[in-house]
């Protein structure tokens, strides 16, 4: 009870946008703070609406496209709940080519397409053969928003990417206790990760962040604590994403994170920074098979849809693009995304996603 309390005082939340909402919601003028994520039925619902209502003041009720291209599935790290980690054997390993991945983004990219994350495993050569002019190319050839997911890096190679182009760095702290975070093996250290944050944040970079909901053992007051840790880095945005037991890892018989859990947790990121980026993240429909996505608008969290993402198949060598709605759509370099097979238009059950092609909201992200 105490760790709750201190996190409700450390949390702060923005002002209800209108006099809707119910004392069963906030207490004092505040919500009830990090108890909040273990909500259900009227109270989730209330919880929720509030946030729809803190999404729809900033961004309205469109949302942005942005696409993940994997470049690299090598890793360095061992994090006991990711597939990539460096001791899986059975992973395919794979660098796709600087050629192929230029090919697709600038001619062949599907036209809802606003902004685009670029990441790797912990991979450094990717970075420097691949990453680093495939960001030069876009950046002189197309109008997208560049964002990049490759982990800590040395300082004058945050510099090299800034200098091409990309201007979202996103790294994920992904456990705020320090001792979980050992015991999970997450990359590195949690004080090194939170430094090369700032870091990245003094530099000029646009932070964002992300945690994980639902991992083994994970109290309530994890959950605030992860909260907490987000609102006190210099951050442009977050995410939440279900913790997902990957076959080939140590975890794989723990229960998948739980996905009201994970939407309760982003509504309550949404209230505390309603100008936050905070994306849909691919393993959502994971969690919530068929009916993750669909859940994101009503929760109010979203102002992204990390929707399709385009990895390389090792198997027949070509870029394979990926999209929640319809499944699969394989493409060789070449092949435009389009017609019949391309989802024209995303339901949500209070409409916060209709407009075709997820029409952007004013600027790009980057
Ligand atoms: S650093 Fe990232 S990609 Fe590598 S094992 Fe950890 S979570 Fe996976």
């Amino acid at each position: 009870m105490q760790a709750q309390s201190a996190v409700s005082q450390e949390i702060s939340f923005a002002e209800a946008p209108q006099s809707t909402f119910t004392t069963a919601v906030i207490v004092n003028g505040m919500p009830k703070g990090a108890e909040l994520v273990t909500s259900r039925g009227r109270e989730q619902e209330r919880l929720h609406a509030r946030a729809v209502e803190a999404t729809r003041g900033q961004f309205g009720r469109r949302v942005f496209l942005r696409g993940v291209v994997e470049v690299s599935n090598f890793c360095r790290e061992n994090c006991l709940y990711c597939g990539m980690r460096r001791e899986n054997q059975s992973l395919d390993r794979y660098r796709a080519r600087l050629d192929d991945l230029s090919e697709l983004l600038i001619h062949h990219r599907p036209s809802s397409m606003t902004d685009l994350n670029i990441q790797t495993g912990e991979d450094p050569v990717a970075v420097r053969e691949t990453v680093i002019p495939l960001i030069r190319r876009l950046r002189d050839q197309t109008p997208l928003g560049l964002s990049v997911c490759l982990g800590t890096l040395a300082s004058n190679v945050y510099d090299e990417l800034q200098a091409a182009g990309a201007t979202i760095y996103i790294m994920k702290f992904e456990i705020a206790d320090s001792a979980a975070y050992r015991r999970l093996s997450a990359p590195g250290t949690l004080e090194e990760r939170l430094e090369h944050i700032r870091l990245l944040a003094r530099k000029g970079w646009r932070v964002s962040s992300g945690f994980i909901a639902g991992l083994p053992g994970q109290s309530v007051d994890d959950i605030g604590d992860n909260l907490r840790l987000a609102g006190q880095l210099p951050l442009a945005g977050c995410s939440v994403s279900p913790f997902i037991p990957g076959e080939a890892t140590p975890l794989h018989d723990a229960t998948t994170g739980d996905i009201d859990l994970t939407l309760n947790c982003m509504a309550l990121l949404r209230l505390m920074r309603p100008d936050w980026v905070i994306p849909a993240v691919s393993a959502l429909n994971l969690a919530g098979p068929g009916s993750g996505y669909h859940r994101i608008g009503p929760a109010g969290g979203l102002s992204a849809l990390s929707q399709r993402s385009i990895h390389h198949d090792r198997r027949e060598n070509s870029l394979r693009a990926r999209s929640g709605k319809t499944g699969s759509v394989r493409t060789k370099p070449g092949r435009i995304l389009s017609g019949r097979r391309r989802p024209k238009r995303f339901r949500c059950r209070r409409g916060l996603i209709t407009v075709p092609n997820f029409v952007a909201y004013g600027t790009k992200f980057g």
